[in-house]
Parts: structure tokens; C-alpha cells; sequence
């Protein structure tokens, strides 16, 4: 089912700022749709939008193009998978599915039938006789996923179903979950607040701020190419540095008191403007000053290493760009291939003009 929100805003009564404020997005049929934002960013108010427990102040949003703004909640086809799975303890795993089917008045047969197909989509068959105390977490998680298919769901929305869990659970229920959605092939709406969870699972994230989307995009998109300072910073650590539009079209130079930048910008932005260039700390490597600069490699600013700490799995070094006015960039370097550089030398801050992204300031 695709989803089309149209400039969909919702204040709560008593409240002046709305709580989600014109929003606008189309989510195409079984995509892996990802709203990522800080708490208090109207994460949860969109979901609940969508899933017609709420009413918008204004706009609109329809389902395969049928506008369903005044759709009661059980009439949309939509299920919000709570955190814990909210099975029914008492009940087995086949009752559970057969649950809503037989609230919709489907004969014996025929919801027996439609509980076992969804229990055979999710690989959960085998299992039909136990109770949900008898399952894992992972499996209770495809239960849920059985019982809102069988009960006519066109769209799953997921609220942070994972904060709960500890960090090694989390990230194994990631990938399951990541698997079972897109076997369903059911258009599906996370809302989390955890980067990495969208960046890993998300076919594409909308990331939330104040209310509204700021960015769209794919996780490599957002990531690598933050439209924002906010977006930038949002999702990881990254480095900036002010200059002045020198030149553009295909090419773009940007200058800046530590030296020139070259960007391969996907927007030719105005000679003179003022730009924030971004880069992460993984997409920048590290020379000795005396190597000269890298031939692969567009962009070499000169810096000084401030400090240089050993993580493991990467090395960590601070260095001063310029003459030290510049400010000071993290770079993270794998510690398997660091040469490995010293506070106070001179060095290069060496990274592509395919690593940097501009930012509107
Ligand atoms: P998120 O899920 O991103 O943390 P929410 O959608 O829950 O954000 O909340 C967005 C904003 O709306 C917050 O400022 C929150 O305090 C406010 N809010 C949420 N629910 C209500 C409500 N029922 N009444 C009034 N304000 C609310
Ligand atoms: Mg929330």
C-alpha cells in the first residue's frame, strides 16, 4: 500500500506550536519507511496520524490514493506493533492469529485457514500449539507480525519497539525484524530516535526536527550528504569548516582560511555564497606534512595533530586545521592500516571531493 501525506499539520489543543507541522511525503508500497528524530520532534504524533487515532488540524493523507483523513481507526488497515508484542498469554500462538479473523466474524475454517498462512509467512507454523511464554523474543515479534497481517493489516507502524531491549538484543532484533518486514512485503512505518537503527534497516528515512521533515532520503544519502547542521550532527560525528562559493557548476570550490575545498556538488550553489563544508571523520585520512599531498585524493588541508587515541577498532586523532584558528576536526582512522602520527606534528587532513557535502546555513 502507498502512503501520501500531504501537508499534514496537528496542534494540540492548548498548544501554539503544532506538534507536527506541514509534512509532505510519499511512501511507496512495501517500502521500509524510518521517521528519525530528537525526543519531542513529532514522531510519534505522525505515526499516530497515519494510524487514524488522531485527527490532523490540517491536510490530508490518502492510501493508494483514496483519501483516508476521516477514516475511523479500525476502518484503515493500518496496526501499531506495541513495544513487548502485546500477545495474549493465555491464548496459543494459532488462537493469537486467529484472533482478528474471528472478531470480523470469519467461520472456523476460514480463520484457521488465514492464521496459518500468516504463521507460514513468517516461519512461525511449526510452533501454531505453544504458548507465548514458550517463544523467544524474536519469535513473539513474528507472532505479532502474523496477527496483524491476519487480522487485514495494509501497513505496520512500529514506536521505537526495540528501546526496551539491551544493546546486544537490540542489535540482533534489528536484523530480524529488517528480514521479516521486507518478507512481508507490507509497507511499514519505525519511528526511532536511534541513528542506527535507521541507518541500518530504513529503505529510506525521513529525519525529523521541531515538527517537520528536514531531510529525506536513503540512509547513504542522509548520512553522506546532510542538507543540514542539524541532519549533519544528528546522525554521527562530523566536521565543519566555513568558506566562500569560489567556483562552480560540475566542479565546486569553496575558499576557506585553511585552504581550498573542491566539492562534487550535486547543487551548483552561487559564486560568493557562504557554505559550511561537511565531512566525516571516517571519509578523512591522515599524511605525514613531508608526503605532500595524496594524487587520489582532491582535498589536503594543512593541520597539526592535537591527540591521538587508540579505540581498537580505530585510531582517534584531533588535529588544528590551519594556523589553529581554524577549528579543530576529529579523524577516525582503522588502527589496522595507521601510520600512526604524534601530537604536535605537522601533517595533512587529506579527504575527496565526493566526501564533502554543503550545507544551507
Ligand atoms: P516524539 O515521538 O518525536 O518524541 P511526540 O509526537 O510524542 O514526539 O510529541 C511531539 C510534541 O507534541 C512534544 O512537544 C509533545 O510534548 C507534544 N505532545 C505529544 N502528545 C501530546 C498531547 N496529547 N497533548 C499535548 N501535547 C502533546
Ligand atoms: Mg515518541
Amino acid at each position: 500500500m502507498e502512503i501520501a501525506l500531504q501537508a499534514i499539520s496537528k496542534a494540540y489543543d492548548g498548544v501554539d506550536r503544532p506538534a507536527v507541522s506541514k509534512v509532505s511525503a510519499s511512501i511507496a508500497s512495501g517500502e521500509f519507511f524510518f521517521l528519525l528524530g530528537p525526543s519531542g520532534c513529532g514522531k510519534t504524533t505522525l505515526l499516530r496520524l497515519v494510524a487514524g487515532l488522531i485527527r490532523p488540524t490540517s491536510g490530508g493523507i490518502a492510501f493508494d490514493g483514496e483519501d483516508v483523513t476521516e477514516l475511523p481507526v479500525d476502518q484503515r488497515g493500518t496496526a501499531l506493533v506495541f513495544q513487548g508484542y502485546a500477545l495474549w498469554p493465555h491464548m496459543t500462538v494459532l488462537e493469537n492469529v486467529e484472533f482478528g479473523p474471528r472478531m470480523s466474524g470469519a467461520s472456523r475454517d476460514a480463520r484457521r485457514r488465514v492464521a496459518m498462512e500468516q504463521l507460514e509467512r513468517v516461519q512461525m507454523a511449526e510452533f501454531a500449539q505453544r504458548k507465548p511464554n514458550q517463544l523467544s523474543g524474536g519469535q513473539q515479534q513474528r507472532v505479532a507480525l502474523a496477527r496483524a497481517l491476519a487480522a487485514g493489516t495494509r501497513c505496520l507502524l512500529f514506536d521505537e519497539p526495540l528501546s526496551n531491549l539491551d544493546a546486544r538484543l537490540r542489535l540482533h532484533m534489528r536484523d530480524e525484524l529488517k528480514t521479516l518486514v521486507k518478507e512481508t512485503g507490507v509497507t511499514a512505518i519505525y519511528v526511532t530516535h536511534d541513528q542506527k537503527e535507521a541507518l541500518s534497516m530504513a529503505d529510506r528515512v525521513a529525519v525529523m526536527n521541531e515538527g517537520e521533515i528536514v531531510q529525506l532520503g536513503t540512509p547513504e544519502e542522509v548520512y553522506s550528504q546532510p542538507a543540514t547542521r542539524f541532519v549533519a550532527d544528528f546522525l554521527g560525528e562530523a566536521n565543519f569548516l566555513g568558506g566562500a562559493v569560489a567556483a562552480s557548476g560540475d566542479a565546486v570550490r569553496v575558499t576557506t582560511t585553511a585552504g581550498e575545498i573542491m566539492v562534487s556538488s550535486r547543487t551548483a550553489p552561487d559564486v560568493g555564497s557562504k557554505v559550511q563544508c561537511c565531512v566525516r571523520p571516517e571519509h578523512v585520512r591522515i599524511r605525514a606534512a613531508d608526503e605532500g599531498p595524496d594524487p587520489s585524493l582532491e582535498n589536503a588541508l594543512e593541520a597539526t595533530i592535537v591527540s591521538s587515541v587508540y579505540l581498537g577498532d580505530v585510531r582517534q586523532y584531533v588535529c588544528r586545521l590551519g594556523d589553529g584558528a581554524d577549528g579543530e576536526w576529529r579523524v577516525a582512522e582503522l588502527s589496522q592500516n595507521a601510520h600512526r602520527f604524534e601530537p604536535g606534528q605537522p601533517v595533512l587532513a587529506t579527504f575527496a571531493a565526493s566526501s564533502v557535502a554543503l550545507l544551507r546555513t
